[in-house]
């Protein structure tokens, strides 16, 4: 896999696209400025890797934005060595992108075919998530529970409460919430029973389903 001079160039493009679209976390920009996000999708497509578009990827799913993946981590406020809970593994992008911050990223898919290509593939881009986990994220990973941060990368039609009491004190929940347009939103625990919530305006994910295949 290549990561030319040419790629770079159009990945500092993007980067400056998003800084010009508000993303001011310069870790975020400087992971995206890293990560060759043309690894992450089907060679022929590299015009598209450095726009700032989502893309399908395997089985229905798609790559989200750019600019979807710098907002939702820079909402995050996690820092290097901090750890990080993802739903939704699909490419393997925005775990690149925490594993760039420095981050201890688990992750899980619950889509068999998107499971077994991206576990294959982030590995040998050199990128290695403490775990890559098949299930379901309704129920999120109680077994390194608590985490800094949980990121939700598909549409949620609710707010599963697994993902509430897996937070430590002070970490966020990041999720897109709501059909068939989400709002991004955070909860960020406040203590054993409090959390607060505030909402970051709307984007448009895959949904995020029940139960895995
Ligand atoms: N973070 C990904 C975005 C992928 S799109 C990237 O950077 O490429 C959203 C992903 O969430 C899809 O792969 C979909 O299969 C997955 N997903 C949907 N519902 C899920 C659930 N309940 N648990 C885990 N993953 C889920």
């Amino acid at each position: 896999m290549k990561d030319t001079f040419t790629h770079k160039g159009m990945r500092k493009r993007l980067v400056e696209t998003l800084r010009a679209k508000g993303i001011a976390n310069v870790a975020v920009l400087e992971a995206i400025n890293k990560v060759p996000r043309h690894w992450f999708m089907d060679s022929g497509f590299l015009d598209h890797a450095y726009t700032d578009k989502a893309f399908p990827i395997a089985a229905d799913q798609t790559i989200s934005q750019p600019y979807t993946v710098a907002r939702q981590t820079e909402l995050l406020e996690v820092n290097a060595g901090d750890k990080v809970l993802e739903i939704g593994t699909g490419s393997g992008y925005q775990s690149a992108v925490l594993l760039e911050m420095g981050i201890a990223v688990y992750t899980i898919e619950r889509q068999n075919e998107l499971f077994k290509k991206t576990s294959l593939a982030l590995p040998k881009m050199g990128y290695r998530p403490k775990k890559m986990i098949f299930g379901d994220g309704y129920k999120g990973l109680e077994e390194f529970a608590p985490y800094d941060g949980i990121v939700v990368t598909a549409g949620a039609p609710y707010v599963p409460k697994p993902l509430l009491a897996q937070l430590k004190v002070g970490g966020k929940l990041v999720i897109p919430i709501g059909e068939p347009v989400q709002i991004m939103t955070v909860f960020t625990r406040k203590s054993a029973t409090e959390f607060e919530k505030t909402e970051h305006g709307e984007f448009r994910f895959v949904p995020m389903l029940e139960d895995k295949n």
